[in-house]
C-alpha cells in the first residue's frame, strides 16, 4: 500500500507556514513503512530536532481506480480516521529552500500513525466532519473537514490521474493550523467527531 498527502489544504495552515494557498493540491507520498498501528508507540528520531504532528481526516481507498470523476470518488473510499503526518520541519524548510523533494522530511519510519477506522457509511457528509488533536491533555488542533481548500471528491479524481488507486491505500487530506513541536513523551489523542480513535505516546 501507499499514502498519498495533501500538503496546504487548509488556508490557515498555509498562512501559518507563510505559504500561499495553492490552487492545485501539493502532493507527496509516504511509503508503507512509514504506517505506525494504532496502539504503536512514536519514537522520536535524531535527524530533526522540529519534528512536528499534523493531524489529518484520512480515507481508505477499498477499490482499485484511476482516472475516477468527482462525482464517483466516494465509490473507492469505504472508511474514515485520522492520521499524524509527521513531519521533519528543519529538512522541509532547508529542501523548500533548495527546491529540493521533501521526501526526507515527510517519509521517514514511523511518520505516519494511523487510528482506528469507522465505515463512511456513518457520515451523511464528508465536508461536514469536526476533528480535534490534544498533546498531553490540552486541545492543539481543531478541524473541520469544510475548511479544506481541495474536497475528498475532488482530491480522489485529481490523485487517481497520476496514480493507480489500490485497496488499503491511504489518503491523507491535509493539516488546519495549530501545527507544533513533539517531545519524549508526549502524549497524542486525536478524535474524530467527538469519538477519541487515536492514542500514542512519543518515546
Ligand atoms: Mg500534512
Amino acid at each position: 500500500m501507499k499514502i498519498i498527502c495533501v500538503g496546504r489544504n487548509y488556508a490557515d495552515h498555509a498562512k501559518e507556514l507563510h505559504n500561499p494557498v495553492p490552487t492545485e493540491p501539493v502532493i507527496f507520498i509516504k511509503p508503507d513503512t512509514a504506517v505506525l498501528k494504532p496502539g504503536e508507540d512514536f519514537y522520536l528520531p535524531d535527524f530533526d530536532p522540529e519534528i512536528h504532528f499534523e493531524c489529518e481526516v484520512v480515507y481508505r481507498i477499498c477499490r482499485e481506480g484511476k482516472n475516477i470523476q468527482p462525482s464517483f470518488s466516494t465509490t473507492y473510499i469505504d472508511s474514515v480516521g485520522l492520521g499524524i503526518d509527521f513531519t521533519a520541519r528543519t529538512l522541509q524548510e532547508n529542501a523548500k529552500q533548495k527546491g529540493l523533494p521533501w521526501t526526507l522530511a515527510k517519509a521517514f519510519n514511523g511518520s505516519a500513525p494511523i487510528s482506528t477506522f469507522s465505515p463512511i457509511a456513518n457520515y451523511s457528509n464528508l465536508q461536514d466532519i469536526h476533528f480535534e488533536l490534544k498533546v498531553n491533555g490540552i486541545s492543539r488542533q481543531i478541524g473541520h473537514t469544510q475548511d479544506q481548500i481541495f474536497s475528498i471528491e475532488f482530491l480522489i479524481s485529481f490523485i487517481s490521474k497520476y496514480f493507480l488507486l489500490k485497496t488499503g491505500d491511504l489518503i491523507f487530506t491535509g493539516t488546519p493550523a495549530g501545527v507544533g513541536k513533539v517531545n519524549i513523551g508526549d502524549h497524542l489523542e486525536g478524535y474524530l467527531s467527538g469519538e477519541k480513535i487515536l492514542d500514542f505516546h512519543v518515546r
